[in-house]
């Protein structure tokens, strides 16, 4: 299940001013927290507690003036085959153009739903000129202003309702979910192979040869799960120039499908931005976590190679770093088993429930000796703490002040949970509440 909406439309129509409106607030946060520069992209937004992650196409675009039309076709192919609903965006001071009916043109192949954006309605006296949009052909049109943000709430009103209402049947339904992400050529489909026991993909050694999305079931030594499998061969012609652009789509769309996202790296390379990116994205997904180093066999080792190179990992993923780090290698098989296992572990790590009665006995005593610093002498009293029955580990804890809980409090309690129990490469949240 997941909630995808894309933004396209030809250059300076407002686009990424549209996506940083709805992303802004939310992304800032945990940008200050972290202080590693984030794709600017894609980013998660909700509407009425509705969560959606919303792309910004023209943000991976970056071809010259006449490469223009091959760039927008890729952008719109790509809207259409990895969103769930796509805004199509036009600009109202500048009215039509000829590329805009280019757009709808290629829109009107899309089975999803379109909804046309007129952008840069400033003031209820521009309305008047919009009526030239009818033209492009769609029964409705939304008007909004991106820089002054009037029009988004009716327009996230529809959006939400063409969201995935999770009314389907899923073939593999109670299944924990894996994907297995990360940038081109880390062994993506090599693992995958290694997992499947056959050679259904083609691996070559050009970069981003990707398959579509697939769901593929493991069944194998008393472990089920699917596979999300992003990997693996790409129709011809499509992939070339803008590999980043489609492992970036293809990756968002596996962790909002996923329970567990396996994270690749290359360990010729290190861990690099986009690799940040994702993680990052699979955490505030609440999504389960387990990074691989492959390729290990290539680097040359002495005693401490592993250990340096693990905890670089950890200082870079910080604070969210009670992840699970294997050092494999997909060619040879080298702990392609161990991963196996440890990816069920963390899925039963999400899934852990602690009984109301055991997280008091172990906390409460601990907040008494470690309370909450008193803020302007007023002292901060934790009565009560449950996990709440959400999907995954979140937690309540019940304050007379807990509007003065901060921070690094937060993060002491959750070492706490982390510690005693087991929450390897889960997110987990920790509320404070009034009592
Ligand atoms: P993109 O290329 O489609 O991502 O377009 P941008 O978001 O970069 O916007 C292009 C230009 O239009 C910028 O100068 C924006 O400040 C401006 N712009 C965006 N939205 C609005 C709007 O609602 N009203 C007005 N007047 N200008 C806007
Ligand atoms: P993908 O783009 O992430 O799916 O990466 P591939 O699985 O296609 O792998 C890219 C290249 O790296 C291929 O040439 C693989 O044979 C090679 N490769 C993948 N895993 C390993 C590994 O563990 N060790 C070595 N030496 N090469 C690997």
């Amino acid at each position: 299940m997941s909630n995808i909406v894309a933004i396209v439309g030809r250059p300076n129509v407002g686009k990424s001013t549209f996506f940083n409106r709805l992303v802004q607030k939310r992304q800032a946060i945990v940008d200050n927290v972290s202080g590693v520069t984030r794709d600017r992209h894609y980013g998660k937004s909700d509407w009425n507690g509705n969560e959606f992650t919303i792309i910004d196409t023209g943000g991976y675009i970056i071809g010259s003036e006449d490469a223009f039309e091959v760039e927008i076709r890729k952008q719109v192919e790509l809207a259409i085959e990895e969103s769930n609903v796509i805004l199509f965006m036009v600009d109202n001071q500048v009215g039509l153009t000829d590329m805009d009916k280019e757009v709808a043109q290629l829109l009107r192949k899309s089975k999803k739903p379109v909804l046309l954006v007129v952008n840069k309605v400033d003031s209820n006296k521009n309305i008047d000129d919009t009526y030239e949009f009818y033209n492009l052909g769609f029964e409705q049109f939304f008007t909004v202003s991106s820089q002054s943000g009037s029009g988004t709430g009716e327009l996230l009103d529809e959006v939400v309702t063409h969201f995935d209402q999770g009314d389907h049947k899923d073939p593999f339904e109670g299944l924990p979910r894996v994907a297995i992400v990360g940038r081109p050529n880390a062994g993506k489909s090599t693992l995958t192979n290694a997992l499947l026991d056959e050679e259904r993909n083609i691996v070559t050694d050009i970069a981003g040869t990707t398959r579509d999305s697939i769901e593929t079931l493991y069944n194998k030594f008393g472990h089920e799960f699917v596979l999300i499998d992003t990997a693996g061969m790409r129709k011809k012609g499509k992939v070339s120039e803008d590999l980043e652009f489609y492992s970036v789509m293809r990756a968002v769309r596996a962790v909002e499908e996923c329970d567990v996202c396996v994270l690749m790296i290359d360990a010729t390379r290190g861990i690099e931005a986009q690799d940040l990116n994702i993680l990052f994205l699979a955490e505030r997904n609440r999504k389960g976590l387990v990074i691989l180093v492959n390729k290990w066999d290539l680097i040359e080792k002495e005693t401490n190679t592993m250990k340096a190179y693990e905890a670089e990992i950890r200082n870079k993923i910080a604070p969210f770093n009670d992840v699970p780090i294997l050092f494999v290698s997909a060619l040879t098989k080298q702990r392609v088993h161990k991963t196996v296992e440890i990816i069920m572990e963390v899925n039963e790590n999400r899934n852990r429930r602690i009984k109301t009665s055991r997280l008091n006995e172990l906390l409460l005593p601990i907040m008494e000796i470690t309370p909450p610093p008193a803020i302007k002498g007023k002292y901060i009293k934790i009565k009560y703490v449950t996990q709440l029955p959400t999907r995954t580990p979140q937690f309540a804890f019940f304050a007379n002040l807990p509007q003065y809980v901060k921070e690094p409090y937060k993060r002491f309690i959750e070492n706490q949970l982390r510690k005693h129990f087991n929450f390897t490469g889960v997110p987990i949240e920790v509320y404070f509440r009034q009592k």
